[in-house]
């Protein structure tokens, strides 16, 4: 796998990145970070970073000590230490001639599925305005239950919902060992991972688990959460200078090979709904365009069952009630009895409001 075969790529940086032992900024790291994204973006790449260190910064700003902190004081830290993040980046990037955005996400953004398909969109809008989003856990109201906690896992939730090709965890360390390696010289990098317990059974975790700064344990959580989304993930070291011109040079980290592919992943969400919330019945045309693999649009639609919201899963049916496919729809069931038999571009005047000009769009749909 290489990062050149990558359509939509997020990198995770960790705070130990951006900020050294002796709490000062590594702005040359920083530079040299944003010089290699610069070249991805040259080659066409989508790129999201999901970046830590709203705390460490917070902390260096208030001349705290991150370890003696209560919840309640981290989260004004990280209220405070975020802008100062955002500011290192739009200094940095501007440099490059890249424009950032920031997106701060709780847990239920990712898991509740109208909220992740609103972040989906939104991510693609910032894609098509040519910015890069800076994602981080938004943890100024992110309480214990209700928090990610680390950014391993958010970094790969983001890649699921964004469909990305490819997540790179950035660490402090290479990659996976088989043990861990400052105590035992016979520790080995595993450079490949494709089926979890084949390839990870003989791993000691019990030493390994402190290496990298967020730990392994949450690193590999993220790795199975990506391939079950059809996304490769690597874990490789990102303290060098242009750690990822590195990357593409030099094979040493650990790949996680996704065993299905992207939109195998997604048919298998979509196709196991157990509860679709309705059905639309369509017409012949519409039937017909989506088997050449078209979207389902307004004019094609003759009938609703059922109250669904926007996103929610359901059912298309032909005229004669014959279930052709699934899949998730654009508009809640009250707003497509309005648009119904109308063309695309008389939505907006019907609604009073922009939307979406497909009812279901094709990537968010499996035809049966
Ligand atoms: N969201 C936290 C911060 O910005 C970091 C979480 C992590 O390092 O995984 O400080």
């Amino acid at each position: 796998m290489s990062l050149k075969n990558s359509n939509i790529i997020v990198i995770k940086i960790g705070s130990s990145l951006l900020v050294d032992k002796n709490k000062k900024i590594r702005k040359k790291w920083l530079s040299s970070f944003a010089k290699d994204i610069q070249k991805l973006k040259n080659m066409n790449k989508k790129i999201i970073i999901v970046s830590s260190g709203a705390i460490a910064l917070g902390c260096i700003k208030m001349h705290f000590n991150k370890k003696n902190l209560k919840l309640d004081k981290s989260q004004a830290i990280a209220s405070i230490g975020q802008i100062e993040l955002m500011n290192l980046f739009l200094n940095t990037f501007s440099k490059y001639n890249l424009n950032i955005s920031q997106i701060l996400l709780t847990l239920e953004d990712t898991e509740e599925r109208r909220r992740s398909l609103n972040a989906k969109r939104t991510f693609e809008n910032l894609f098509n305005l040519n910015f890069i989003p800076v994602v981080n856990e938004n943890d100024t109201i992110a309480t214990t239950e209700i928090k990610y906690g680390d950014n391993d896992r958010l970094a790969s939730r983001v890649a699921q919902i964004t469909n990305s090709d490819a997540l790179v965890l950035l660490s402090d360390v290479d990659g996976l060992y088989t043990k861990n390696p400052k105590i035992f010289k016979d520790a080995k990098l595993i450079k490949k991972v494709g089926d979890f317990n084949k390839d990870l059974k003989d791993l000691n975790f019990k030493g390994i688990n402190e290496l990298g700064s967020g730990g392994m344990s949450t690193k590999i959580e993220a790795a199975k959460i990506c391939q079950l989304s059809g996304c490769n993930m690597i874990i490789a070291n990102g303290l060098y200078l242009n750690p990822i011109d590195k990357i593409m040079k030099k094979n040493n980290f650990t790949l996680f090979v996704s065993k299905i592919s992207k939109l195998d992943a997604r048919k298998k969400w979509i196709i196991s709904s157990v509860s679709p919330k309705g059905e639309l019945i369509i017409d012949d045309g519409a039937k017909k365009a989506l088997k050449n693999g078209k979207s389902l649009l307004a004019a094609g639609i003759k009938k609703v069952n059922g109250k669904f919201s926007k996103g929610d899963h359901i059912k298309i049916l032909d005229k004669s009630y014959k279930e052709c496919a699934r899949g998730l729809c654009s508009f809640s069931s009250n707003e497509v009895v309005k648009i119904l038999g109308h063309q695309s571009k008389e939505i907006e005047k019907i609604l009073g409001y922009t939307t979406k000009s497909e009812v279901v769009h094709k990537d968010d749909m499996v035809e049966i």
